[in-house]
């Protein structure tokens, strides 16, 4: 049910869009893991769907383009019921994480000025040079999670890893889908307004994490779910080794030789790692060390 179906317009799928393209899905010791998977893709991708996220510097120019949401408020559940019908209708399905989405309050993550984009499928700037990912991108990603082992069991994302809160909106989306959530973000400032903005409606299975996520969580590791929403050139080693048996990793990865960035999927079995790739995406990127 989580996976994406051919013919779909979203997800976007490689293996969808030509002969050229192709899904490695492969038995594959872990440190070649991802350095070697960019190479077999090789796609044309149209180019109206080559808009998973905007870049930071074109946030503002999207409000020329709105749809404003109007007559009944944001912090009626009628407009996130219509963002969510938006969703269905680019091809999510996944209920439980549209569920999930349906019921955040994701205006209440962006900054005042920028409430009235709040429910459209753009990314928006949330300060400190970073952005609030696009609910599509957001309900994707947590969709492919959904697809891993644990969660086919389960229904629930099991013990998730965030690597890159932000202003704590997808957080807050992972906390009804997972049994433990643990978020952690390297800018102390963005750290800080998380807890914040969630205050006291986070979920008691939220813990918010300021550190380094390139090192993972070790504390409490192995996780059966692990997301990131910031992309750098490989999987860092440390996440691979944190994946419970049986989980599932989501995360942006940098092409090889290339500029764009693409989401990898990875499997941990008792046989070793099995990845496929995915759809081109524009996320921020992932840095190592600490900013206070
Ligand atoms: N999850 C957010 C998206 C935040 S943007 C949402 O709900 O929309 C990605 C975030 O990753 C940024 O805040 C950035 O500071 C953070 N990040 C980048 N590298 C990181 C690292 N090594 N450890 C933790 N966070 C990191």
């Amino acid at each position: 049910m989580t996976e994406p179906r051919r013919g779909q317009k979203f997800p976007l799928r490689l293996d969808a869009l030509g002969a050229t393209s192709k899904i490695a899905r492969t038995p594959s010791p872990a440190p070649a893991l991802v350095k070697a998977a960019p190479a077999k893709v090789a796609v044309v991708v149209p180019r109206a769907l080559l808009r998973p996220q905007r870049p930071l510097a074109h946030a503002h120019t999207d409000s020329s383009h709105r749809a404003t949401p109007s007559g009944l408020g944001l912090d009626s559940a009628d407009v996130r019921k219509r963002m969510v019908m938006r969703l269905r209708a680019a091809g999510l399905t996944n209920e439980a994480v549209l569920q999930a989405m349906a019921s955040v309050p994701r205006h209440l993550f962006v900054d005042a000025a920028l409430v009235t984009q709040a429910y459209e499928d753009t990314s928006l700037p949330i300060g400190h040079g970073q952005t609030i990912s696009k609910p599509s991108v957001v309900a994707r990603m947590i969709e492919l999670l959904m697809g891993g082992a644990t969660a086919r069991r389960t229904q629930r994302l099991g013990r998730v890893l965030e690597i890159g809160t932000g202003c704590g909106y997808q957080a807050a989306v992972l906390g009804l889908l997972g049994e433990q959530v643990f978020s952690i973000e390297r800018l102390k400032p963005l750290h800080d307004k998380a807890r914040d903005l969630l205050g006291t409606t986070r979920p008691a299975n939220l813990r918010l994490v300021y550190g380094d996520g390139m090192r993972g969580h070790p504390p409490n590791a192995p996780y059966d779910s692990i997301i990131a929403a910031a992309g750098g050139d490989a999987l860092p080693q440390a996440w691979l080794d944190q994946l419970a048996i049986g989980g599932r990793l989501v995360s942006p990865v940098r092409q090889a030789g290339g500029n764009r960035q693409v989401l990898v999927v990875v499997d941990r079995t008792e046989r070793g790692y099995e990845h496929s790739v995915n759809e081109v995406v524009n996320f921020v990127p992932l840095k190592s060390g600490l900013i206070e």
